[in-house]
């Protein structure tokens, strides 16, 4: 019998102790808590790995302290544009969106574009136009604002400067799941407002399938966090499911050597969550830490911001 599994992160970068009060790592790690639990209960009543993804990424998009959905960073334009992606392990499709507003749950978008349209992926006003075609929920300007974001944006508005999250920390904030479901199909999702005073339009990696999103059930899932410009260029989740496909390296050693070698070596800081279709999970990341959970079926939940 195939044993459930899920991953899931909140981003990755110089997140130190000392960068926290304890408060805020309370804060952090039971909205971790919460969405791994929300994912794995879907899977524990025997919901695909799919539906654990979305229902895990829609509960770190509504927390206003990652930076997906509610609490998203803010354009150049002082705008919020959404990017995400969702994939099925089993068929291969894929369902993604890129620079959306206003869009509630982007994650959602995603997942409709993938079973309710021919496309596979679609960007600003077209996916917003989708979306409300098919009556998914829309938000105002104002529920996406964050003060603590906004005052981020403030500090670098007129300088030209775009800023990963919070530059100074370091700190990436996009949201991600990978699930392995009782059928033993696995799934992976991501979701991001991107970076802060992103130019207008920007993309990252993770609405891009094989760069921030990746699922094959010969294979892995893939979820990613970090630097997308290095990380669309690596093709970073796609990579790891090649070593395993073409080379036979096992779910970890394929993660060390993208996340630990290859990226450290090009300059991409970040990590990702991976799991296989036996259950194995891997959370590595080349930053100061990642903000990550996991839960396997006949063990407590995991979870945990810092190296170790
Ligand atoms: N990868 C995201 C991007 O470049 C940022 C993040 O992971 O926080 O848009």
């Amino acid at each position: 019998m195939t044993k459930l599994a899920i991953a899931i992160h909140g981003g990755a970068g110089t997140i130190t102790p000392a960068s926290m009060t304890p408060e805020l790592e309370a804060a952090y790690k039971a909205a971790l808590q919460a969405a791994v639990d929300a994912g794995y209960q879907v899977l524990e009543n025997g919901g695909s790995a799919l539906d654990a993804v979305e229902k895990a990424v829609v509960k770190l998009e509504d927390t206003p302290m990652f930076n997906a959905g509610k609490g998203s960073v803010f354009t150049k334009e002082g705008k919020h544009e959404m990017d995400a992606s969702i994939m099925w392990g089993k068929t291969l499709e894929a369902g993604a969106v890129a620079g959306v507003r206003s869009i509630r749950n982007p994650v959602v978008l995603a997942r409709a574009i993938m079973e309710r349209s021919e496309h596979v992926f679609m960007s600003a006003y077209g996916a917003e136009e989708f979306a409300r075609m098919h009556k998914l929920a829309f938000e105002p300007e104002a529920y996406f604002y964050d003060p603590y974001r906004y005052k981020q944006w403030c500090e670098v508005r007129d300088t030209g400067h775009f800023m990963l999250d919070h530059s100074q920390e370091k700190k990436f904030g996009t949201v991600g799941a990978v699930a392995l479901d009782a059928r033993g199909n696995v799934a992976a999702a991501t979701s991001t407002g991107g970076m802060t005073n992103k130019n207008f339009n920007r993309i990252g990696d993770s609405p891009v399938i094989g760069a921030g999103t990746y699922a094959n059930n010969r294979t892995c899932a893939v979820s990613c966090t970090g630097h997308g410009e290095y990380f669309l260029r690596a093709v970073v989740a796609y990579d790891v499911s090649c070593l395993m496909e073409y080379k036979g390296y096992t779910l970890q050693q394929a993660c060390d050597y993208v996340v630990m070698d290859k990226l450290v070596k090009f300059g991409g800081e970040g990590g990702l969550v991976a799991l296989d279709t036996s259950g194995e999970v891997a959370l590595p990341f080349n930053s100061e830490g990642m903000y990550r959970a996991c839960r396997k079926q006949g063990e407590a939940a995991w979870v945990a911001i810092y190296k170790r």
